[in-house]
């Protein structure tokens, strides 16, 4: 354990409580007897174990929490044989594949330093990357096809912290991203459970609104983007709590601001800028840049990491086209408290975004029986990856477009038309 005195006093433990009470409840609404499998990291500590009591006091029939370590990530970095970096713990992901298979809910808790391996080389990051992307794609999939209830939260890793808030002592800094969690998760509240009741309802009633126009695309306008996104065939709008394959209505993300569909895998066209920095596995990629010609990206820059952003996009097929769009109000209460968070969790809560690679096959009409083929005939992307990043600001307008070519405004100046 190596959690500074001063660090753990600067977290609200009340508040920290709540966090974890709503993580249950809300985010997995755990069933009783149900499993949990949780992954965090080694400074979540104090989380995982409110976590773990709550879990038990709903009904939980064991809990199991695997831990990751920003030291010994990097002591594999500088000292591990080359041949390390083509190999993953599949054995530990088809545990986690059997747990699921066998009902078990899963929570991620995110806060790992954003930077962390931002000095190490980019083959070998990405070569890392894609053995865990393989290796953990058959308990990925339980995941993203929704088969399970699941939830991601966060805790206010130091080292993350300091990346946020370089300019303040560690203790302060730590301080500062607990009360803006906490904010967002709206677990500052009085009555954080209710609260997120209303907050399901609002999202629940714009994603009903889209369902109801069926747009054909969305056109995206802003300095740097002209960008026509076609929309899956049969797709369905989703916000807030969904229900899983296993009944359970959860809250996949929190805090969660977005209301997201699934475009069309071959119908994306135009070029794209995007508006914030991505943090993606210990990157920083910024200023993204890319051209879309028949759904795929044709041609990608950065001002920083464009090796890494190439590498990514050479995953696999999919990884060149678009699996996710969502729309955030530039309005949002993360957007407005103006932190810059590298993490993909509160920055794409912060704005309009899109992502690379997979997509959910829940954000289809009936799309717990369509098959995997159907749902690549119907424009489904598929890929080992899913990659949100930001292009929504106050400087962008997104119209919707029907199947007879008439425009709607959806977006002006980032807030809803
Ligand atoms: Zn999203
Ligand atoms: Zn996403």
């Amino acid at each position: 354990m190596n959690i500074h005195a001063d660090v753990k006093t600067a977290v609200d433990p009340h508040k920290l409580e709540k966090l974890a009470e709503v993580a249950i409840q809300v985010g997995l609404q755990l069933q009783r007897n149900q499993d949990l499998v949780i992954t965090a990291p080694l400074a979540a500590v104090p989380l995982v174990r409110l976590l773990t009591k709550h879990a038990y006091m709903a009904g939980a029939g064991i809990v199991t929490t695997f831990y990751s370590d920003e030291e010994t990530t990097l002591a594999r970095y500088a000292h591990a044989p080359d041949a390390s970096f083509d190999k993953a713990s599949g054995w530990l992901y088809d545990g986690m594949a059997k747990a699921y298979e066998g009902g078990a809910a899963r929570l991620a808790i995110a806060g790992d330093n954003p930077m962390m391996l931002a000095g190490q080389d980019p083959a070998k990051v990405a070569r890392a990357n894609k053995a865990n992307s393989m290796a953990y794609k058959p308990a990925l999939e339980k995941i993203s096809n929704f088969d399970i209830n699941w939830n991601i939260i966060s805790y206010p890793n130091p080292s993350w912290a300091k990346q946020v808030f370089p300019e303040l002592s560690e203790e302060e800094a730590v301080r500062k991203l607990a009360d803006a969690i906490f904010a967002a998760s709206r677990v500052d509240l009085d009555d954080p459970v209710a609260a997120w009741k209303e907050h399901n309802a609002n999202l629940k009633k714009r994603s009903s609104w889209l369902n109801s126009e069926r747009f054909a695309s969305l056109h995206f306008t802003g300095p740097g983007t002209d960008l026509t996104v076609g929309l899956a065939d049969g797709h369905e709008w989703h916000g807030g709590a969904s229900t899983a394959k296993n009944g359970i209505t959860c809250n996949p993300n929190i805090p969660t601001e977005e209301v997201f569909t699934t475009p069309h895998a071959l119908k994306v066209e135009g070029h794209v800028s995007s508006t914030k920095p991505l943090s993606h596995q210990g990157t920083l990629i910024d200023n993204i840049q890319v051209r879309f010609e028949g759904g795929r990206i044709v041609e990608a820059r950065a001002s920083k990491g464009e090796e890494v952003l190439n590498k990514v996009l050479d995953t696999d097929e999919g990884a060149r086209r678009l699996g996710e769009v969502a729309l955030v109000p530039h309005s949002s209460p993360i957007s407005k408290s103006g932190i810059l968070f590298y993490n993909t969790l509160f920055d794409e809560n912060a704005s309009c975004h899109i992502a690379l690679g997979q997509c959910y096959s829940k954000c289809f009409l009936d799309g717990a029986s369509l098959s995997q083929e159907q749902i690549k005939a119907q424009g489904g992307n598929s890929s080992l990856i899913h990659i949100d990043w930001m292009i929504g600001s106050d400087q962008v307008d997104i119209d919707g477009i029907r199947a007879d070519g008439s425009k709607v405004p959806v977006m002006r100046k980032g807030e809803w038309a």
